[in-house]
């Protein structure tokens, strides 16, 4: 069950228990506590009560309704004093202080950070609490308790959402801001301007770790937004790796893509790139060796570093593009001295009876043949009709 359906079942049971006991019928003497009660209800169940009680209080809804009195009291006898306790969603700390909102910063490093590992300085602006006030936001005694929230800094918005079924929000205090106090002008901190905190710029130093990886958090501890009688949350650094040029990384692997020609393919190569740490690696393969293309060759030891253990490293792998040359490359009279070196041809069989000779021509696959594009057109115009009519592909079977 949720938090507001599990509310409202609460708020009608609370009520049905109320007017039970206070039932004139069976209780003559509670005559006007019967009329509270029900009256608190019909505040819950009707919109425009609501938002005079929403607006202006228990006050706001006397004068609008013409009486009621103990409207504070019904609620809470309503909610079982429990209201606070239930709707509060801040997070305390141990020692039973509010502890106050986590700020979350990206933090973009480059795969050459991850594996080298990095310290940078990351200057943010926060709120520190006001020294010259300590943070109090003035004299001792200047603050007083605001009326319009009765100091709770925030107001309950009630909202109907069927009869008899009503979900409660909690908006915070515009009067004071959520604070639930408010400051005479006078008595003001002229430095923080009654505000108790001040905007400070804070310098950082984030060690981003070999091996770390993107997602990954660094957190400083109690260096978030600080606040009066809060207990200050945490600043949350949350790693964006960006991508890289030639690296691709998976876990603590890398991979690559190299291209090479027939040659290098068939009669072996050497070849350098640089690796992240700046490292010229010669990648060797023997003649006599073939590369087919597209496969996967591996280097081990050398991909990502672990994260705590940064002397042990993923693996690299890389894959070949083979390109083959273009047409017309080589003289064809030239082409039987190729064939001589290369493996020979498997024998074509003997074919008996009739046979029909065809043309291989060009075909770009990303395109599409014009017969492959007609269709797919038919195809698309099908599908939409046949959502509205019959199931996808009915349309195409008695076609
Ligand atoms: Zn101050
Ligand atoms: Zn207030």
């Amino acid at each position: 069950m949720n938090r507001d359906s599990h509310l409202c079942l609460i708020v009608s049971k609370a009520y049905r228990k109320l007017a039970k006991e206070y039932h004139p019928d069976k209780n003559p003497n509670a005559g006007d506590k019967f009329k509270e009660i029900s009256f608190a209800y019909e505040v819950l169940s009707n919109p425009e009560k609501r938002e005079l009680y929403d607006r202006y209080g228990e006050q706001g809804l006397r004068e609008g309704s013409g009486g009621g009195g103990g409207m504070d009291d019904i609620f809470s006898h309503i909610f079982g004093g429990g209201l606070f306790g239930f709707m509060g969603n801040q997070s305390r700390s141990r020692n039973g202080r509010r502890r106050g909102e986590d700020m979350m910063h990206p933090l973009k490093v480059s795969l050459e950070d991850l594996y080298n590992g990095k310290t940078t300085k990351l200057q943010l602006s926060k709120n520190v609490l006001c020294s010259a006030c300590s943070g109090q936001g003035g004299k001792s005694g200047a603050v007083q308790k605001c009326s319009a929230c009765r100091g709770r800094g925030v107001r309950i918005m009630i909202r109907q959402l069927a009869p008899g079924m009503v979900q409660q929000m909690q908006s915070v205090c515009a009067d004071c801001n959520g604070e639930g106090e408010v400051i005479n002008e006078k008595d003001r901190c002229k430095k923080c301007e009654g505000k108790k905190v001040i905007k400070e710029v804070k310098i950082l130093e984030v060690h981003v770790d070999k091996g770390m990886k993107h997602g990954q958090r660094i957190t400083f501890t109690g260096e978030a937004d600080q606040a009066p009688g809060v207990e200050p949350g945490d600043i949350v650094l949350l790693l964006q790796e960006k991508e890289h040029e030639v690296f691709q990384r998976d876990g603590n692997d890398l991979h690559m893509t190299y291209k090479i020609g027939l040659v290098e393919a068939l009669c072996g190569f050497q070849f350098t790139f640089k690796h992240l740490d700046g490292r010229q690696i010669v990648v060797k393969y023997p003649p006599g060796k073939v590369i087919e293309p597209g496969c996967v060759r591996v280097v081990r030891g050398e991909g990502m570093p672990q994260y705590r253990n940064p002397f042990e490293k993923g693996d690299l792998y890389i894959k070949f593009d083979v390109q083959f040359p273009e047409n017309n490359w080589i003289n064809p009279d030239k082409l039987s001295e190729l064939e001589d070196l290369l493996p020979s041809r498997p024998e074509v069989p003997n074919i008996i009876g009739d046979t029909e000779e065809v043309e291989l021509q060009e075909f770009d696959s990303t395109r599409g043949s014009g017969g492959g594009q007609r269709r797919e057109a038919y195809n698309d115009s099908s599908d939409e009709e046949s959502s509205s009519h019959h199931g996808p592909g009915v349309q195409c079977a008695h076609q």
